[in-house]
């Protein structure tokens, strides 16, 4: 069974269930976690060959312990860059060995911690460099299997991409030390030559809006200085390279492009000693491994006319899609419309008439005698929507609205304004026979109760605090 058919029994099960009846869980996110394996054993495949691989998921696509719990178990590693993102990687389950740990703004205590667990550490400047120097000295290293991979991270200063927030290989982009400014490379080669402990190079050219090629000369330029610094050395010091994530999502259509697979083959062309087994690999892709898995599933409330559109009110807006509803452009997102039983709503007689063939794969745009439609949340500004000026079926009260590839950063990562709940998220499982969906709970939904309390309410336990205060 395809996932396209999967998803259709999962969103058929929801509303069966009830979930859409209840006015407090009218928004749910869910994970097809075949899509996910699927995914894991496909970038695994890609990227097969001699020496060792370290394939991590980007924790913050998905900060949800269960699910990273899913990469865990596939026998991936974990790419984090917080406190908070390293505990949920360590209660998932993670070794700390396969923990690469990120940032361009660690603490001392964050540094301390990552050296302590024996965790893969990308450093991001010179400043941070000096504190690692001063914290080796004194901190106690839990006894590995093999040595971390400690060692810089690199700007390639090979260009931005089509969505300026997203590329961190502008020539001014926050990231890293950049490769092209006067004295970089010279300063990494002293650096590299002082420091035997420095195995490692880190590039990560992301994330959406750049091509493949990009990407790769990123790699590339990253490959190079680990080859030079060796060269300087006399000896393979720098003998991991750590090339990131970055891979892009198709966002407007069911096909999954591009591949892994695809990317290899990119990267073969513009490094083709990457692969000869001389360098341990480590990659750190998030987006392109989870958003196609994922699906969010609002009710529809209202539904109105104005100005010659359709304006579908749901539940579901900027509070879960809010790169969607402040960059509709950079980040356009897919709906379908569903019965309140979930099955697919057709714009025309014209198209598939029983709802059950090719279930869910209705796309907005795609309808014959649709009407012009927005999508709209529940948020109080006028640009939260889901998508705007799509073809859509008439749509009615109660029908549910379908957002397709939102797996990676968009459920998992909600913004709290007007103070709207973060909604549960569930993973599924679709028995190949009967189609019968089976649920694992991921989060539940917070409670208005848990928003008053971390707010500064009643729960929060702020008397005592605020008394400190005095
Ligand atoms: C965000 C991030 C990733 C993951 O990027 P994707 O585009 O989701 O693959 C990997 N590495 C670092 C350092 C990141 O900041």
């Amino acid at each position: 069974m395809e996932f396209v058919e999967r998803r259709a029994h999962a969103l058929q099960a929801l509303a069966a269930e009830g979930v859409f009846d209840e006015d407090d869980h009218p928004l749910i996110g869910v994970l097809d976690r075949q899509a996910v394996r699927d995914r894991v054993r496909e970038l695994q495949d890609a990227f097969d060959g001699p020496g060792r691989r370290l394939h991590t998921v980007a924790a913050k696509a998905a900060t949800l312990v269960p699910v990273l719990g899913w990469f865990a178990e596939a026998g991936m590693g974990c790419e984090v860059a917080s406190p908070g993102e390293l505990a949920m990687a360590l209660e998932a389950g993670f070794d700390p060995s396969r923990i690469v740990f990120d940032s361009p703004a660690k603490t001392r205590t964050e540094l301390r911690r990552a050296l302590e667990l024996g965790a893969d550490l990308n450093i991001d400047n010179v400043q941070e460099l000096q504190r690692i120097d001063h914290l080796r000295q004194d901190v106690d290293r839990a006894p590995t299997r093999h040595a971390p991979g400690i060692g810089f991270r690199i700007n390639p200063q090979t260009g931005a991409g089509s969505i300026e927030a997203m590329s961190t290989a502008s020539h001014t982009s926050k990231f890293g030390v950049g490769l092209a400014d006067p004295g970089t490379r010279d300063m990494l080669l002293e650096v590299y030559a002082a420091r035997p402990w420095l195995n490692q190079l880190h590039v990560h050219s992301g994330s959406q809006g750049l091509a493949l090629e990009q990407i790769a000369a990123g790699v590339a330029a990253v490959y190079e200085l680990a080859e030079e610094i060796n060269a300087r050395l006399g000896y393979r010091q720098v003998d991991r390279i750590d090339i990131g994530g970055g891979l892009p999502v198709n966002f407007t259509s069911e096909e999954t492009t591009p591949t892994f697979r695809g990317y290899r083959a990119v990267l073969e062309e513009a490094v083709p000693g990457l692969f000869d087994g001389r360098y341990a690999i480590t990659t750190e892709f998030g987006r392109s491994l989870l958003a196609k898995a994922g699906t969010i599933v609002a009710r529809v409330e209202y539904v109105k006319h104005i100005g010659g559109r359709q304006v579908v009110i749901t539940h579901a807006g900027a509070q879960v899609a809010t790169r969607t509803a402040f960059a509709p452009e950079s980040w356009p997102l897919r709906v379908s419309l569903h019965t309140p039983g979930g099955k697919p709503k057709d714009v025309g007689s014209a198209q598939r008439g029983d709802g059950s063939e090719g279930a869910g794969q209705e796309m907005a745009g795609q309808g014959v005698s649709g009407l012009r439609s927005d999508v709209a949340g529940p948020c109080c500004f006028s640009g939260d929507l889901l998508t705007q000026d799509v073809e859509l079926p008439t749509a009615e009260p109660g029908d549910l609205v379908a957002v397709h590839d939102t797996g990676a950063y968009y459920f998992s990562t909600p913004f709290a304004y007007n103070a709207l709940p973060r909604p549960e998220v569930r993973g599924y499982e679709v028995g190949p026979a009967d189609g019968g969906v089976r649920w694992e709970g991921v989060r539940r939904a917070q409670s208005v109760e848990q928003i008053l309390a971390e707010s500064g309410g009643v729960g929060g336990d702020v008397d005592g605090w605020a008394a400190s205060l005095d």
